[in-house]
């Protein structure tokens, strides 16, 4: 059996898209999976779109999410075969020799008359083939701007034969006469694409489905090459909610930006993972290790998914959960040192953790959550101070204020017996010192259980904010 070997074929447009993430993720694992090759290949024929320091950025990217390729730039070997623009000359070949074969044509219209053809007819109207081989000639040696283009047979019936959808027919008179070579002498993505795949060995062309409709395209050029089909398996559209083709109108599409908003890697591949693939039954959470285990393209489904930010939140907070407290503090170093905070040292920042654990739906949340970890509270929140501060409250954390004071040793548990039997005292429940003294030592309505909180912020700084409240909060 032929070894299988795919390709993740981006375009560098400076970022990675979401779908991008998952055709390269299900690549990925379907050659994992089955012992196979992962190519990374970039596609950047279209200079219009070129855009400075992309491919690397591309590659960082994939390296983060832990995508790794086998063949491709990054990767070594001879001449970086694997960068579309440096194989110029191989295009130009190939598309001379279908014209040499009476399979593809030169055309010389401008943008102008191509323009009004357009207009008039929607497609091709092939004037260019009425010229004779000498006209041709004299042109080309004139310099006059040229194309070629793919000469696409009529009345054909094309029929793609995809793994997710079977078979799925194109009549070839809807089907332009594609141009292969552009004027500028790169290839167009049909060329570039198809040439590729065979020189590469592509056995299986896993895309989004975006794909599908130039897919007759490439079915004629394979014809027209003498050359074996691979396998085609078109990935469903990634939708907005509204079920929208998804857009950056409703949400960031950059991987790269989600992970500047915190979200981990391994939360991105799981829920991407699940944008068009099942695994048959109800479990969601997965590692890569365990994806690559369950993978199968015969599970990849043929309806639009819905990209739901939701649930990447939910899937986020789930693989937060499952670290330890050094891998969390790990992924908060950089915002740590943004914030310029690293005079608290990573002993004070493992406690916090510990205790915002189950709170944060990612690492630096810390900082924004429960700022009161690392500076004193400036406002002090509405609601709980309408609902909870009340005309006995300063004199109960009076109260608490001189228990605590005199405490050598400043745990939860000396806090709680300080606070429990000021309760006591004043005959009231501990709720009713718990919230306003929440309210004192935080500045906020809610958080972590609040002994614990005061035990790592520590005695004296308790002991100065809640005299700051007794003052600010009225007495
Ligand atoms: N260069 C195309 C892209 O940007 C590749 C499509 C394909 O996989 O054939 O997605």
């Amino acid at each position: 059996m032929t070894r299988i070997r795919v390709r993740f074929a981006p375009s560098p447009t400076g970022y990675l898209h979401v779908g991008g993430l998952r055709t390269a993720l299900y690549n990925f694992l379907f050659a994992r999976k089955n012992g196979g090759s992962l190519i990374l290949r970039i596609e950047d024929t279209d200079r219009a779109r070129y855009v400075e320091g992309a491919i690397e950025n591309l590659i960082e990217t994939l390296h983060w999410v832990g995508l790794d390729y086998d063949e491709g730039p990054g990767k070594g070997g001879e001449g970086e075969p694997y960068v579309q623009s440096e194989r110029l000359a191989l295009y130009r070949e190939h598309a001379e020799r279908l014209v040499n074969e009476g399979k593809a044509y030169y055309a010389f219209d401008t943008s102008e008359e191509l323009q009004e053809i357009r207009k008039a007819r929607g497609k091709y109207d092939r004037r260019s083939l009425k010229l004779t081989p000498a006209e041709v000639q004299k042109k080309l040696a004139d310099g006059v701007p040229a194309v070629i283009r793919m000469r696409v047979p009529d009345n054909a019936v094309l029929v793609v034969s995809d793994l997710n959808r079977g078979s799925v027919e194109f009549a070839s008179d809807g089907v332009d006469d594609q141009v292969l070579l552009k004027s500028d002498g790169y290839p167009t993505y049909h060329l570039a694409n198809v040439v590729d795949d065979h020189l590469m060995g592509v056995t299986h062309v896993i895309r989004g489905e975006e794909w599908l409709s130039s897919t007759p395209k490439h079915l004629l050029l394979y014809e027209f090459f003498g050359w074996d089909l691979p396998i085609f398996a078109h990935l469903p559209l990634l939708l907005n909610p509204d079920r929208s083709k998804l857009s950056k109108r409703q949400g960031d599409v950059a991987v790269e930006d989600y992970r500047a908003r915190g979200f981990l890697p391994e939360a991105l591949v799981n829920f991407v993972a699940l944008l068009g693939w099942n695994p048959g039954d109800e479990r969601e959470l997965f590692s890569l290790e365990e994806l690559i285990q369950e993978f199968s393209l015969e599970r990849v489904g043929k309806s639009g998914a819905v990209f739901d930010i939701e649930k990447l939140r939910w899937m986020n907070t789930q693989h937060l959960r499952r670290k330890t407290d050094d891998e969390l503090l790990t992924l908060a170093h950089p915002h740590i040192e943004a914030a310029a905070l690293g005079s608290f040292g990573d002993q004070y920042f493992l406690s916090v953790l510990h205790l915002m654990k189950d709170r944060i739906e990612a690492a630096e949340d810390i900082l924004t959550l429960s700022p009161y970890f690392f500076r004193d509270p400036d406002t002090f929140d509405e609601r709980s101070r309408k609902k909870h501060w009340t005309a006995d409250s300063p004199a109960r954390l009076t109260d608490v204020k001189a228990g605590l004071a005199d405490l050598d040793e400043f745990t939860h548990t000396s806090i709680e017996e300080v606070v429990r039997s000021v309760a006591q005292k004043h005959e009231v429940g501990a709720g009713k010192i718990i919230h306003p003294l929440r309210l004192a030592v935080s500045g906020m309505g809610a958080g972590p259980g609040i002994f614990e909180m005061m035990e790592v912020i520590g005695k004296d700084i308790c002991l100065q904010r809640i005299d700051q409240a007794l003052v600010v909060l009225g007495v």
